[in-house]
């Protein structure tokens, strides 16, 4: 009679106390503003990081700052065991056809990998830019310090690398300075490729670019609030796909769109004071970033960024004219704020990369019936899964219910017709996968 009643009570303390991780706050009190400080000075003093700048010199030029970037991974890496594997991953571009490339040049990307514990294969990537540019992006020489645009994405992601390391993941996260970024997004490219070569099996890659300045050109001044930018489904889609979303729906529910929600619920619980901000495009108006050719290939990826830019301070020589200073100067960086948006990625790569893989095959039924009704592939590391819902028009999955280890389950009075459905599976502690959109329906 006893245990009837324990085992209850058991479950009920797992899921009511166990929706918080300790490890998660511990890794957001980690991260560390001064050491980012640090890290965005020693990048601004190159000089130039220019992907086609100098690069026998050990003081000026994306040489000095590649060598510098890899030689802190390795550092990191001595501290932790050996825990992560460091190494460039670099492509040849050519000047001819291209007419932002001044010259030939290898573009290098600086990476780090910490392989996970259970699923080796299986990479969360987190991702800052090491090049920086003057006005004219085939200037190679003058000075541009790209303190924001993107030493604060690197040394975001350099100190991620710093605070994760101390701890052990089931499957693999990746931390990577990418170049040739403002010629034509040629590292994220190059890297990209060398993933799907390797048969990376990718969660998705957070991409950080320009996550330090608080002061919008418009005046706005806003230390909490943030951007997620997600295309709406991926861009290498079948015509089939695109005919059968016109009555399945999947319009908002790609897999990147799947990320930043993802991202968005995991600030919203651990990091209340934040404002997660989701943008519903796959960058801003017009301008481009790392994440896009990963998801040219049809990986999810997201790029995380401040809420009010500085037009000023981007991509423009230092100088000062009719009394307004231009340039990405180190003084405009808030230290404060990249370190929080560095938390941000290091809780959602954490949370990812200690949850079981997605649930596969999830199919969902229930045409003109009173129930909508769900089937799915079992994972391995799952302990369960749980359902997703919510009002079509709304941007987050506003409702749950927890249905333990089983492969089919039947929403007893849901209508299929007036909410979008997604399944999530469920690690032992609590740590959840992305949410899956139906791919198949049944009857
Ligand atoms: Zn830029």
């Amino acid at each position: 009679m006893k245990k009837i009643i324990i085992l209850p009570l058991l479950l009920f303390t797992y899921f009511s106390i166990g929706q918080t991780s300790q490890k998660i706050y511990d890794i957001i009190d980690s991260v560390s503003a001064k050491r980012i400080e640090k890290d965005i000075q020693t990048l601004v003093s190159f000089g130039t990081r220019n992907t086609f700048s100098d690069t026998i010199s050990n003081t000026r030029g994306i040489g000095a700052a590649r060598r510098w970037i890899k030689s802190e991974f390795e550092t990191i890496s001595k501290n932790c065991n050996n825990c992560l594997n460091v190494f460039y991953q670099k492509d040849f571009v050519n000047k001819d056809g291209n007419n932002r490339v001044p010259h030939d040049a290898w573009v290098v990307n600086v990476v780090a990998v910490q392989k996970g514990t259970k699923y080796p294969n299986r990479y969360i990537i987190m991702s800052g830019d090491i090049d920086s540019r003057a006005s004219d992006t085939m200037d190679f020489t003058t000075d541009a310090p790209g303190a924001n645009d993107n030493a604060s994405g690197m040394a975001g992601t350099i100190e991620a690398a710093r605070v994760l390391s101390n701890y052990q993941f089931e499957s693999s996260i990746v931390y990577v300075g990418l170049s040739g970024e403002e010629q034509g997004l040629f590292g994220g490219s190059g890297l990209a490729n060398y993933t799907k070569e390797n048969n990376w099996d990718i969660i998705g890659i957070l991409n950080n670019d320009m996550i330090g300045n608080i002061k919008g050109v418009d005046g706005v001044i806003d230390n909490r609030t943030f951007r997620i930018f997600s295309e709406p489904v991926p861009a290498n889609e079948t015509e089939r796909e695109r005919q059968l979303r016109r009555f399945y729906g999947g319009e908002v529910d790609g897999i990147s769109r799947q990320l930043a929600r993802y991202v968005h619920k995991t600030v919203k619980t651990y990091m209340p004071e934040m404002n997660p901000m989701m943008v519903y495009r796959l960058d801003r108006f017009g301008r481009g970033g790392h994440h896009r050719p990963f998801n040219d290939l049809g990986f999810a990826g997201i790029r995380i960024m401040e809420a009010h830019e500085n037009y000023n301070q981007q991509h423009q020589d230092i100088r000062e004219e009719n009394g307004i200073k231009y340039g990405d100067v180190i003084d405009h960086v808030n230290f404060e704020y990249a370190k929080k948006l560095t938390a941000v990625n290091a809780i959602n790569m954490a949370s990812l990369a200690s949850a079981p893989p997605a649930p596969k095959n999830v199919a969902i039924g229930g045409i003109v019936e009173p129930s909508a009704k769900f089937k799915w592939d079992k994972v391995e590391g799952a302990i369960g899964y749980k359902i997703y819902w919510r009002d079509t028009t709304s941007p987050t999955w506003d409702y749950s219910r927890y249905v333990g280890d089983v492969s089919e389950f039947t929403l007893e009075g849901i209508v299929i017709d007036n909410f979008f459905f997604g399944i999530a599976a469920v690690g032992k502690d609590g740590f959840e996968s992305p949410v899956v959109f139906p791919n198949k329906v049944f009857r």
